[in-house]
């Protein structure tokens, strides 16, 4: 009796030698892929990286990373700098170091809607590149105005973009539909001003004309600009990683909205619990 049963323990134990070092693999490439928190500034930035657990912080470049958990999920929070080539690298640096489960990209923005005010948060649910456009041909002489130009889709197709002649509608760069549903649970927590769903503006341009930014606002329904947002959304499309923007008014140019740099710890609190939430649906994936 004792024979056979003990080569089916030599069995049995064997059996997990050999699939335990699998079951492992799949935890770190499957379900462990962390998720990315983007902020351009140290104010935008530094206050997410306090609230991980066992925080290290690298450096790649000029960029930092400072890798943590999240109630035990997997999270790195990302110092992208400003501006739309500094955010695009930084994007590219960490899908190819980090391979992340999602990106989340957020920080303050300017209103183009009169009716936000400083501290309320944009969530995007569409993003838009304001700094991509073609001009009218004009005589020497005649001038110059933004709000003659054309949107130039840089996405659209291997020729010349300025010879596009389809390209008379903005391309929008959609949120992913997992993490909006997370920014919708977290909506009714955040007390500092309304959360709304919309649409981000983003060039490497800071805009206080107030025509401009009402052209943009009646033609491509621009709730916010900023100068991140749609180039981090370029370049997760690029990679397939879900991608979401979600942005706090630190000032609003069109109803005297004063700057406050303070909104950026108000979004990060709330990008918190929104990063909760989506923690929270994976882990019932599972
Ligand atoms: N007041 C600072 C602003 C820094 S640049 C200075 O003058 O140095 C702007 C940064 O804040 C960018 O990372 C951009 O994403 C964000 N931002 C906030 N409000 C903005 C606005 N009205 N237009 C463009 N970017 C804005």
């Amino acid at each position: 009796m004792s024979k056979p049963s003990l080569s089916l323990n030599i069995a049995l134990i064997s059996g997990l030698a050999i699939f335990a070092p699998l079951q492992a693999m799949a935890n770190t490439e499957t379900s462990q892929a962390p998720i990315i928190i983007q902020g351009a500034m140290p104010v935008e930035a530094e206050h997410f990286a306090a609230k991980l657990e066992n925080a290290k912080e690298r450096q790649i470049g000029e960029w930092r990373f400072w890798q943590g958990t999240v109630e035990g999920y997997p999270v790195i929070v990302s110092e992208t700098l400003k501006g739309m080539s500094n955010v695009a690298a930084a994007t590219s640096i960490a899908a190819v170091e980090f391979k992340p489960k999602a990106i989340i990209n957020q920080g303050t923005a300017g209103g183009h809607d009169p009716a936000l005010h400083v501290y309320d948060i944009v969530v995007g649910k569409y993003s838009v590149n304001l700094g991509a456009f073609k001009t009218p041909h004009k005589l020497q002489g005649a001038g110059s105005n933004s709000v003659d130009w054309k949107p130039m889709d840089l996405m659209a197709s291997k020729g010349s973009a300025g010879e596009d002649k389809n390209a008379h509608s903005i391309r929008q760069f959609a949120a992913d539909a997992q993490l909006m549903k997370a920014a919708e649970q977290a909506m009714p927590a955040y007390t500092q001003g309304k959360v709304v769903e919309g649409v981000i503006g983003s060039a490497d341009v800071w805009n206080s004309e107030l025509d401009r930014i009402r052209f943009f606002h009646e033609n491509f329904n621009t709730s916010v600009e900023e100068m991140e947002t749609a180039s981090a959304a370029q370049i997760s499309s690029l990679f397939n990683i879900p991608f979401i923007g979600i942005r706090v008014l630190s000032n609003n140019i069109t109803n005297n909205g004063k700057y406050d740099a303070q909104t950026g710890i108000a979004c990060q609190d709330y990008v918190y619990d929104v990063l909760k939430a989506y923690i929270k649906q994976i882990n019932a994936q599972k």
